[in-house]
């Protein structure tokens, strides 16, 4: 194992790293903007480096600087955590070039899944059911045709796309061309990249993922399925395992062809496949997420599997305990608590944390970074805590969730911590039936959503 390793992110995924590295007796380093001078990864640390000021292209997404603070620390390894530099197989290889180590996959992997058309050829070539669309990168007059013969509504989305950022549903003809120039403009504004491809739109459907690790001795782990269906623009808020829509024959298909996939790839350490399973139930891929993930958490409790601690330990050359499948039991809810107004069409909220008691109990986990008096800085996500349940069944599941989100107590700013009551209580979400369209659906009808 390593003695010293740079967590080159901030907020609750580098506090959640720091303690994967401190059970493990290994030194954490980490970095900081500074509008993260107080910030509680800071305090959690064994030494801080400060990496420039708070724009994020200035300091967390600067490679140069983040480099720099892994070697003149001694570190041997580095975790990106998720967002910023997690994917960017420049930053892959400039840490190998300077001799440390990258805890996710190697520069190549990124790059074959990071352009999300490519990965899907990648997939097809690995027998994995892909939504239909494209192959490849589309003009406006490819996906013209295109859009014909899948049918509306379509769905135009960038090859560079995250965040929901780059994508458009169109449902005539006629919105192609302003939809197509909107969506590439957003992707080149966001990734300096603006070319696109064309999916059906599966309407409704169901986000279902399947979450692997590999080691580098061949190793395969699947881990089961998040169901992630419940999304405001795209973005998750609410995730649960194991998901109520899976047979386990469906399941063992989907987690096999994962598996293949990763052979397929010669993928390495942690990652997600996502899938939507359509109208019928069929799960069709849409993209890998070559990281850790938000929801990891959820796989955890049903698994007993500590993803960080393993993705440091095949990071570090050790063998994966157990292959193939990873045993689980229970069922796991995550709510995302985020500094937004739903309100206010999920405006952000940025501001001081008056108050911020965070629940306890039998079967609780909360991942935050945020404390009493903390300020929230506008500069970056807004997702300020994680509240994760276990319990033996999805019914008491739901129930220790509910317990938990009210307990928490959070004053100062707007945040979806009602919002999530709302949804956990509805009689759509309990049922268990519910697809990416529930948000929509529910309009009117969830009172924490309804405009002041
Ligand atoms: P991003 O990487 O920007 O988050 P994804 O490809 O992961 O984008 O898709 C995010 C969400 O967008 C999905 O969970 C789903 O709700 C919706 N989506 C993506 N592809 C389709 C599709 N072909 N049909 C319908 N909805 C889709």
């Amino acid at each position: 194992m390593f003695s010293r390793v740079l967590v080159a992110n901030r907020g609750e995924i580098a506090v959640r790293i720091i303690r994967a590295l401190h059970e493990l007796g290994v030194e954490a380093v980490a970095v900081y903007s500074t509008a993260d001078r107080d910030a509680l990864h800071v305090r959690l640390a064994d030494q801080a480096i400060c990496i420039g000021p708070p724009s994020a292209t200035e300091s967390y997404l600067r490679i140069p600087n983040v480099i720099a603070a892994a070697e003149t620390t001694g570190c041997e390894a580095v975790h990106p955590g998720y967002g910023f530099l997690s994917e960017n197989p420049a930053f892959v290889r400039a840490c190998v070039e300077s001799g440390l180590i990258f805890v996710g996959p190697p520069a190549e992997v990124i790059e074959k899944t990071g352009d999300k058309a490519r990965a899907k050829a990648e997939m097809r070539a690995a027998g994995v059911p892909l939504v239909p669309g494209t192959e490849g990168v589309a003009t406006l007059a490819e996906v013209r045709v295109a859009a014909v013969e899948l049918g509306f509504p379509v769905l135009l989305k960038a090859t560079a796309g995250g965040g929901g950022k780059g994508m458009r549903v169109v449902d005539r003809p006629e919105d192609l061309e302003s939809a197509y120039g909107a969506a590439s403009a957003e992707a080149e504004a966001a990734f300096g990249d603006g070319s696109m491809y064309l999916e059906k739109a599966l309407v409704p459907a169901r986000h279902v993922e399947i979450q692997v690790l590999c080691d580098g001795h061949g190793g395969v782990l699947t881990l089961g399925e998040r169901e992630c269906s419940i999304q405001r623009r795209h973005q998750k808020l609410i995730e649960e395992s194991p998901s109520a829509a899976l047979t386990s024959e469906a399941r063992e298909t989907m987690e096999a062809s994962v598996e293949r996939a990763c052979r397929q790839l010669g993928y390495l350490n942690a990652g997600t496949f996502e899938f939507l399973l359509g109208p019928d139930g069929s799960p069709s891929f849409i993209e890998v997420n070559c990281r850790l993930q938000v929801e990891h958490p959820v796989t955890e409790m049903v698994t007993g599997i500590d993803i960080v601690r393993e993705q440091l330990r095949i990071a570090a050359g050790e063998r994966l305990s157990v292959t193939g499948r990873a045993p689980r039991a229970g069922h796991a809810i995550e709510i995302r608590i985020n500094a937004e107004d739903p309100r206010r069409d999920f405006a952000p909220a940025p501001g001081l944390v008056s108050r911020f008691r965070p629940p306890l109990g039998p079967g609780v986990r909360v991942d935050t970074a945020v404390f009493e008096g903390a300020s929230i800085p506008p500069f970056y996500d807004s997702m300020i805590a994680k509240v994760i349940v276990r319990d033996d069944t999805r019914d008491a599941a739901i129930a220790r969730a509910i317990r938990s989100l009210e307990e928490f107590e959070i004053e100062g700013i707007p945040t979806t911590r009602d919002l999530a009551i709302d949804i956990l209580r509805s009689r759509e979400f309990r049922g268990g039936a519910y697809s990416t369209s529930y948000l929509a659906e529910m309009e009117g009808r969830l009172p924490s959503m309804v405009p002041a």
